[in-house]
């Protein structure tokens, strides 16, 4: 009898009760090596690879041809014995008797999948699929998707209403230059920067406390290793805070049960990309914007307030956060011109009820108590130069009741890339957009 397996299930079996037992196991060859008298072929699918032996004497000669001389990466299905095997890791090989071919692979193959030689990310985001084969490019997908898992989890066990908001839209929150314009039967529309202001409509609705985990959409004009021009945000706005703290608790909470639960559920990706996750205990640290300049200066970086911290800044207070044992770490009470409009000055001051999150020397996520006077919305909307008419639909929500809130915005790959420790934000996107890339 011949049983139709995966590979995954066969390796699971450990060798033993399968020897002798005939399969058809199917994948990409990966590797062929012949060393004369006998010949090896690598089948690799999603989870790993099984070697098939294939002594010259004991296979059929046309059959041993049509294996040995199988091109790198093509598709096949191999139906033969299970042996036991104390050569192979697995403690086992398979003996073929037959096989089918379903995909041949042109030769030559654009890039290698097992070849030890450094590939440039261009020929690698270029040939994405092909990059994609690597167990350990691969793992940061499956890591990223156990990641938003994760968020449905410990947002649903917080409260939280899943929502999704338009990602077409009529106006944006985060600035008209990254602003990318849509053609809308005539009309000017954009892509959503993020649904800032579609999540603050919703705290007059009554949910009061929604997220969403959707793309974002920036015209970023700089070509830089954390911005792309679109990337997954991780949003979230509650009511009925007192301060901005409460939002502040509420992500450490989330990004420390989120931190665990990768560290449990990603172990074999973690296992395959050799990296551990840390997870650092709460409450982070909180920096004033103010003690951050501070720093800078005793550095020998002088920044005028108001000035915006910059990539730089941000890695300099890093690096001095790292020295004193901090990778997650809070810088709060920027300068309201940084802000947008839709953050609370603290009154009679320069600053603002504002925060990012910064993860080992990169800002990861910002947020903030809003503004829910209606009054004093208008006039921050004004005083940023903004045109309150063109906000109509949202100023109306904060016109009949809006409850005190708060909110923020993670970049879940810039999130990713940071916590693995990889070099560029593109690492965790599967087709990356940014200035010069709008295919594959
Ligand atoms: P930066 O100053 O680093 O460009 P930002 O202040 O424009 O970021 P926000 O508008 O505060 O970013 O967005 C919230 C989060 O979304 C950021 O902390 C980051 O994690 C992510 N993010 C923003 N822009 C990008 C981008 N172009 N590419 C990837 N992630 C981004």
């Amino acid at each position: 009898m011949t049983v139709n397996v995966s590979m995954n299930a066969l390796r699971d079996s450990k060798s033993i009760s399968v020897s002798d037992t005939t399969v058809t196991i199917k994948g990409w060859v990966q590797d062929i090596r012949n060393l004369g008298g006998i010949s090896f072929l690598i089948l690799r699918d999603r989870f790993g690879t099984i070697q098939v032996t294939m002594p010259k004497k004991k296979i059929e000669p046309e059959l041993f041809d049509s294996l040995t001389t199988l091109s790198r990466e093509s598709v096949i299905s191999i139906t033969g014995e299970v042996k036991a095997s104390n050569q192979t890791e697995l403690g086992l090989e398979v003996i073929p008797s037959s096989f089918e071919s379903y995909s041949d692979a042109f030769v030559p193959l654009p890039m290698g999948v097992i070849d030890k030689v450094n590939v440039e990310m261009d020929t690698r985001l270029n040939n994405r699929f092909m990059d994609l084969r690597k167990p350990e490019i691969r793992a940061v997908f499956e890591l990223k998707s156990i990641m938003t898992g994760l968020l449905n989890e410990i947002m649903t066990a917080n409260g939280f209403v899943n929502v999704f908001t338009p990602k077409i839209v009529d106006s944006g929150a985060e600035g008209g230059a990254s602003l990318f314009k849509v053609d809308y039967f005539g009309k000017q529309a954009y892509l959503a920067q993020s649904p800032q202001l579609y999540k603050q409509m919703l705290m007059s609705t009554g949910l009061d406390r929604v997220y969403e985990i959707a793309p974002a959409f920036r015209a970023e004009h700089s070509n830089t290793n954390r911005h792309v021009t679109e990337f997954v945000s991780f949003d979230g706005e509650m009511s009925w805070i007192s301060s901005q703290s409460d939002v502040m608790n509420m992500i450490e909470n989330i990004v420390n049960k989120l931190l665990i639960g990768l560290k449990e559920k990603g172990k074999e990706q973690l296992s395959i990309l050799g990296k551990d996750i840390n997870v650092p205990e709460i409450p982070y640290p909180v920096l004033t914007y103010s003690e951050c300049l501070r720093m800078l200066a005793s550095e020998g970086m002088h920044l005028k307030e108001g000035d915006d911290l910059g990539t730089e800044g941000e890695k300099l207070i890093g690096d001095l956060m790292s020295k004193k044992g901090y990778e997650l770490y809070w810088i709060s009470e920027y300068p309201e011109v940084e802000k947008p409009f839709y953050i609370m000055e603290k009154e009679g001051t320069s600053y603002s009820f504002s925060f990012d999150l910064d993860f080992k020397g990169q800002e990861i996520s910002s947020g903030g108590q809003r503004e829910h006077r209606y009054e004093k919305l208008v006039e921050r909307m004004k005083k940023k130069g903004l045109d309150p008419d063109n906000f109509a639909s949202y100023l109306d929500a904060f016109r009949y009741g809006m409850p005190p809130h708060g909110g923020w915005g993670i970049g879940i790959e810039r999130m990713l890339v940071k916590m693995l420790d990889l070099p560029n934000v593109r690492e965790a996107i599967l087709f990356p957009r940014d200035l010069s890339r709008l295919s594959p």
